[in-house]
């Protein structure tokens, strides 16, 4: 990592740029309001080589020995990234709350889920188009016209969609109407998508893995960063432990423990995790406590005849009293809550 002086001159950050571009390496560039780093990603001893320490304009150099660089805390020296979609901001001093039906499953239920999200101060809605079933006789979604449900619920409410993709082939399907693209724990280590993404240009939020470590998480959060896309949510989804009381176990130590190895603001999705409707609240206040930048939560008019996650979706009135616990804790925790700032629905 190559810090600029607080002077350097486009001139000089473009030498620098092209020098470490000559020997095989790729430079990434972040500037910041005073200072410009440039991230040299390739072989380290040739990057050594250039001898940049001398060269103008260069303050200093930082080894990062990390195995993801642009992800790491270090590239953005200790500046947290708040990720920022039609004014509603998640990270930083931002806790934000993200909710929706698991899956689109038809035009009533989305649009009530959505009002119900808007008019409870949700910062975003989510929803799935494109499903990973572990069954293939499941439902597997809706798809395009899943797709075009979220666009009609976010015209009639304002919200900004996030929704998965599973597939590099229906990328351009979802960036129409996506504000920000997912990509399921399933999907985590799915390169080729994550390298795709990158280069799509929309914020990504990136689930762990169940079998994946933080490190591991980190470096497919790198993939994405590396084709030029740095907002990026990690989102914590539950890992695989030998423990069945619930659907996953919330890894609630992986949020402070990412949040000191990357720039990146960290969620929590309770639902996924634990699967079970009577621990989504709990566990969203143990995620405020402990420092999470948001909570994503399946919410379902009627989840007995939800197709897909009903045990673990909230009805209308649990939505209120997490929207509650949302708007009160994070305060204390010297945090914005999401919800105070987005208060009043938008009706279009
Ligand atoms: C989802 O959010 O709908 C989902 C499928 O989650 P995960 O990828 O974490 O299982
Ligand atoms: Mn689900």
């Amino acid at each position: 990592m190559i810090v600029m002086k607080e002077e350097a001159t486009e001139a000089e950050i473009g030498h620098v740029v092209e020098r470490i571009e000559e020997v095989g390496c790729t430079a990434h560039l972040s500037e910041g309001e005073l200072l410009t780093v440039i991230g040299a990603i390739g072989d380290r001893d040739r990057v050594a080589s250039l001898g940049l320490e001398g060269a103008p304009g260069v303050d200093h150099l930082v080894p990062i020995l990390k195995p993801y660089k642009l992800a790491s805390a270090q590239f953005r020296k200790g500046e947290r990234t708040v990720v920022e979609v039609d004014g509603r901001r998640l990270g930083g001093e931002h806790f934000g709350l993200i909710a929706g039906p698991c899956t689109v499953e038809s035009r009533e239920q989305t649009l009530e889920v959505a009002h119900a999200v808007n008019d409870a101060g949700a910062a975003m809605l989510r929803g799935g188009a494109y499903k990973p079933r572990t069954s293939p006789y499941a439902f597997q979604g809706l798809g395009v016209e899943g797709l075009r449900l979220l666009q009609e619920a976010k015209d009639q409410t304002g919200l900004p969609i996030v929704t998965e993709v599973m597939d590099v082939r229906d990328i351009p399907d979802v960036v129409e109407v996506a504000d920000v693209a997912q990509v399921g724990a399933r999907n985590m280590q799915n390169y080729t998508l994550l390298t795709e993404l990158g280069r799509a240009g929309l914020p990504v939020l990136l689930k762990r893995g169940m079998q994946a470590t933080i490190d591991e998480w980190l470096m497919a959060a790198e993939y994405i960063a590396q084709r030029g896309t740095l907002d990026i949510v990690l989102c914590e989804r539950g890992i695989r432990t030998f423990e069945t009381a619930t659907r996953n176990t919330l890894d609630i130590s992986a949020v402070p423990v990412a949040q000191a190895a990357s720039h990146l603001p960290v969620i929590v999705d309770p639902s996924h995790a634990s699967g079970r409707r009577d621990l989504i609240v709990p566990l969203s206040r143990a995620a405020i406590a402990v420092g999470a930048d948001g909570i994503i939560v399946d919410v379902h008019p009627s989840p007995e005849d939800a197709l897909c996650d009903g045990p673990q979706a909230l009805v209308g009135h649990e939505l209120r009293e997490l929207a509650q616990a949302v708007r009160t804790l994070p305060p204390l925790l010297g945090r914005k809550s999401g919800v105070s700032e987005f208060g009043a629905p938008v009706r279009r």
